[in-house]
């Protein structure tokens, strides 16, 4: 028997507002960040066996570990929707790397495999990694390996139904979906068509699509077109001039036809994919992200940084707290599908992977992917990870707080 308790941090739990350990709920909250409960977090086994308002008389088992994190904010581990973590490639970050000093515990590989290399990804990284780590397989047989490789959707031949299907289907335990880039820089000639070839596998299989949005052609209304409830446009707030979903000011009427039919919209932020000012005019819009996504990698982490560095971002574009860490637990549990078995919250049951983070209060100034510049007065800073009961990085251990 293994027991940890996290004791007296402040419990951001999304899945449990309304009930325990919020109680109260949004109203009276306590502490500096004003979000959350005082709590204790009692981790047994690899599983959430109690979440108990500090103070309670919480009976934990002979042996149990105490973490002091007052003055911290606790979460679910964070869920990252669109990560390339397929390890020993050009692009591929290590997750548990990036992982650990993060408070990720779970990461949704967006295309790093196509089929031909999905066995190689298992061995490398899915079988391998500490993190929990899924996958939408890319439409293209080849993937998408290196930022100098791509344009993996040009020769059509690589977008090929039946080998993706075999794949989907031989590691159906690890793969959730199907991700295609369509883009112009990345289809060339090929147009629509692997687009619409990864609109056929995806039903084919019954699995979600996720399409990333990036130069025309396609353009944005023919994308939004073949996403179905439950499917994701990743990158949402790209600032491509051709291919925005802030148009004049306003969101295009194609896209919040998709967010009515169930559309999921994932920030996914990566090496060029985030513009302050659209994702500013969309949100004043009311267009709020559903998900909060890195788009880490080998090439973005200089300007990703990391996923509560991103979360951070929105934060200063007015987000609040709860709802920036429901968009980066809860909600991408939900839509990965892995919310059933408590991924993504602190439900009794729930996977032990718990996150803590020094809510750092002053001013602080981020860039976008576009370089342009704004401020934030308060930033969410990685402090201790907890993956399957086991604590993976303590930023006090490190010396460096
Ligand atoms: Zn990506």
């Amino acid at each position: 028997m293994r027991a940890l308790l996290l004791h007296g941090g402040e419990v951001v739990d999304p899945d449990a507002v309304g009930g325990a350990p919020a109680a109260g709920g949004s109203g009276g909250r306590p502490g500096p960040a004003g979000a959350g409960t005082l709590a204790d977090v009692l981790l047994v086994d690899g599983r959430v066996a109690a979440v108990a308002p500090a103070g309670a008389a919480l009976e934990v088992p002979e042996g149990t570990e105490r973490v002091d994190v007052s003055g911290l904010l606790v979460t679910p581990g964070l869920v990252d929707l669109h990560a390339h973590v397929f390890v020993g490639q050009d692009l591929g970050v290590d997750p548990d790397e990036v992982g650990p000093r993060s408070g990720t515990t779970t990461f949704v590989d967006t295309g790093s495999a196509g089929a031909h290399l999905f066995g190689a990804f298992r061995r490398t990284t899915l079988d391998v990694a500490h993190a929990r780590v899924l996958a939408f397989l890319n439409i293209s047989s080849i993937g998408a390996t290196s930022i100098l490789l791509a344009g993996e959707l040009e020769n059509l031949a690589y977008s090929d139904e039946r080998s993706a299907l075999a794949a989907a289907r031989e590691h159906a335990d690890k793969i959730i979906g199907i991700k295609v880039r369509a883009s112009g820089n990345v289809v060339g000639a090929a147009g629509a068509e692997p687009m619409l070839r990864a609109r056929r596998v995806a039903d084919e299989l019954g699995l979600p699509l996720m399409i990333h949005l990036g130069p025309a052609p396609p353009g944005s209304d023919e994308i939004m077109a073949q996403l179905h409830r439950g499917d994701v446009l990743t990158h949402c707030y790209t600032g491509f001039e051709d291919n925005r979903l802030l148009v004049d000011g306003r969101v295009r009427e194609s896209v919040l036809e998709a967010r009515r039919r169930g559309v999921v919209f994932d920030v996914a932020h990566g090496m060029s994919a985030f513009d302050a000012e659209v994702a500013a005019g969309m949100l004043a819009e009311g267009f709020r992200p559903d998900t909060i996504s890195s788009d880490v990698h080998a090439y973005s982490i200089n300007s990703v940084g990391d996923l509560p560095a991103v979360m951070s971002k929105f934060l200063a574009l007015g987000m609040g707290l709860e709802e920036v860490v429901a968009c980066a637990t809860s909600a991408p549990a939900r839509h990965a599908g892995l919310i059933a078995d408590g991924v993504g919250t602190l439900r009794v049951g729930a996977p032990a992977d718990v996150a803590a983070f020094e809510l750092v209060e002053g001013p602080v100034s981020y860039g976008d992917t576009r370089g342009q510049t704004f401020t934030g007065s308060r930033r969410l800073r990685s402090a201790l990870t907890v993956r399957a009961g086991a604590i993976v990085h303590d930023e006090r251990m490190e010396g460096e707080r």
